[in-house]
């Protein structure tokens, strides 16, 4: 199988949707991660280029450990816009990973705009990306995958619980280790921002989804909702690992 998964900043992917990607690229599945933004404001020391080119460092390193491909869009943090060049960008993603599924952050339902632009982006994207006359280098996909939508930032604002629970327990390791290549964002950054760690948070959701399981050996679970939106792919939860 092909996956791809879209995020707005350079560390959203492993936030919410990593232990579900370790989990393909774990049984041999070809695994793409898109980064829409730079993430050039995460920091209270360096200069908007220093701190984006080390994004771009980290996030390489985390798709190495499950040996994914980064797809890195660049565009300017906070300012990520549905336009047409953007729509054109997600559009040429999907076509690049040409993915059996899809994973993008919920559209209008965070508190962040960028990840609410990226979810929706990646909705306008998946369906595009089948349309001959959207040209783009790539040639068009020739199925339409289904999309999930992970939860939003730390599970609030959603509009429905999530429908689709993955057990990353067997994971959850390899998903930390991505997270912590992001080590600019996880102290320096989440702590002088918000007073928090970034992992803590991490760890609380992905515990919080386990209990609402309440299955046995269930430590760990990442949740997702199927988008709901036409067209919808009948039986497309068989294809969570
Ligand atoms: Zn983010």
């Amino acid at each position: 199988m092909r996956v791809l998964a879209f995020g707005a900043h350079p560390d959203d992917i492993e936030f919410r949707m990593a232990g579900t990607l370790a989990k393909y690229a774990k049984r041999g599945d070809e695994v793409f991660m898109c980064v829409a933004t730079n993430g050039e404001i995460g920091s209270y020391g360096m200069s908007r280029a220093e701190i984006a080119a080390l994004r771009h460092k980290e996030a390489q390193a985390s798709a190495d450990v499950i040996g994914a491909h980064l797809i890195w869009l660049g565009y300017e943090d906070e300012m990520l816009f549905d336009n047409r060049e953007t729509r054109m960008a997600f559009i040429e993603a999907v076509r690049i990973a040409r993915p059996d599924v899809i994973f993008a952050p919920p559209k209008y339902r965070d508190y962040n705009q960028d990840h609410d632009i990226c979810g929706y982006l990646a909705f306008q994207a998946r369906v595009l990306a089948t349309v001959k006359l959207m040209e783009t280098e790539h040639p068009v996909i020739d199925h339409l995958p289904p999309l999930f939508t992970c939860t939003a930032h730390g599970g609030l604002s959603m509009k429905t619980n999530p429908q689709y629970f993955v057990d990353i327990t067997d994971t959850f390791e390899t998903k930390m280790k991505m997270f912590k290549c992001h080590a600019s964002q996880d102290g320096p950054w989440s702590k002088d921002a918000f007073g928090v760690l970034y992992s803590d948070i991490l760890v609380g959701e992905n515990k919080f989804y386990a209990g609402a399981c309440g299955t046995a050996g269930v430590e760990y679970v990442e949740a997702f909702t199927l988008a709901t939106d036409w067209p919808i792919i009948a039986g497309a939860h068989t294809l969570l690992p």
